[in-house]
């Protein structure tokens, strides 16, 4: 690393983490606004189908009623026209065969006016299906739309937090010595934040690996120093020396 730069500001360096660091958690911050609202999205496609379930079973109730109805209605003409018919019996034979289809009939719609009962009791119980799941449904709308618009308004906060650091990064970044700058980018775009690393105690604050005296020593003061293991540019603080 001939062409290294010899010394660097690790206070400059220190800021330049935290700077990353905060970058990161912004980043993360507005990357997650979406996936939170996943979740909802796809519980409002569910319930949307559920309600439309309901609705087509309650259309086909009241179709299928309907048309027991209009059937009751035709027979019950029948019965009046066979009634009708009685008086013009030609015979006692066919008087008595009226009669029989009369009762035949009778007996008939009674059945299917039990049925028509039946059928509307359904309806009505699949009114109040359609009616809880209608319900279910508007309101995990109206929960949808309240987180949506907490998470508009934190990922609009983080970022606007973000043009805000990234303009306190321009700035740090000025403080860098020109032959340092081009390393710096390069351990940025393919690290993040782990392109740098504090020193803790005598080892790597990003991959632990533990440094030779000598290193600790150059490090102390201010030389530009990549750790061997993970490549990131080191720094000391205060804090370094007493952990
Ligand atoms: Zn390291």
């Amino acid at each position: 690393m001939s062409d290294a730069p010899h010394k660097i500001s690790h206070s400059t360096v220190s800021t330049l983490h935290h700077i990353h660091k905060k970058l990161t958690e912004l980043n993360s911050q507005i990357g997650r606004g979406p996936r939170q609202l996943q979740a909802g999205i796809k519980a409002i496609e569910t319930l949307k189908a559920s309600e439309q379930q309901a609705k087509d079973a309650l259309q086909q109730a009241k179709i299928a009623c309907d048309r027991k109805q209009l059937q009751l209605k035709e027979r019950e003409q029948r019965v009046a026209d066979l009634k009708a018919k009685l008086n013009t019996a030609a015979s006692n034979r066919e008087f008595q065969t009226f009669k029989e289809q009369i009762a035949a009939d009778q007996q008939a719609n009674g059945v299917l006016a039990d049925e028509i009962l039946e059928a509307m009791e359904k309806i009505d119980e699949l009114g109040r299906e359609l009616k809880l799941r209608t319900e279910d449904l508007n309101q995990r709308e109206a929960d949808h739309a309240s987180l949506q618009s907490e998470v508009d308004a934190r990922v609009s906060v983080a970022t606007a937090e973000r043009e805000r650091v990234m303009e306190e990064l321009a700035v740090a970044e000025e403080q860098l010595p020109d032959d340092a700058v081009e390393i710096y980018q390069r351990l940025i775009r393919s690290h993040g934040e782990d392109g740098l690393a504090h020193v803790e105690g005598q080892s790597c604050g990003n991959c632990g690996a533990t440094f030779a005296p000598q290193v600790l020593n150059r490090l102390m003061l201010s030389h530009f120093i990549c750790c061997p293991t993970c490549g990131a540019i080191l720094y000391m603080t205060a804090d370094s020396v007493s952990e």
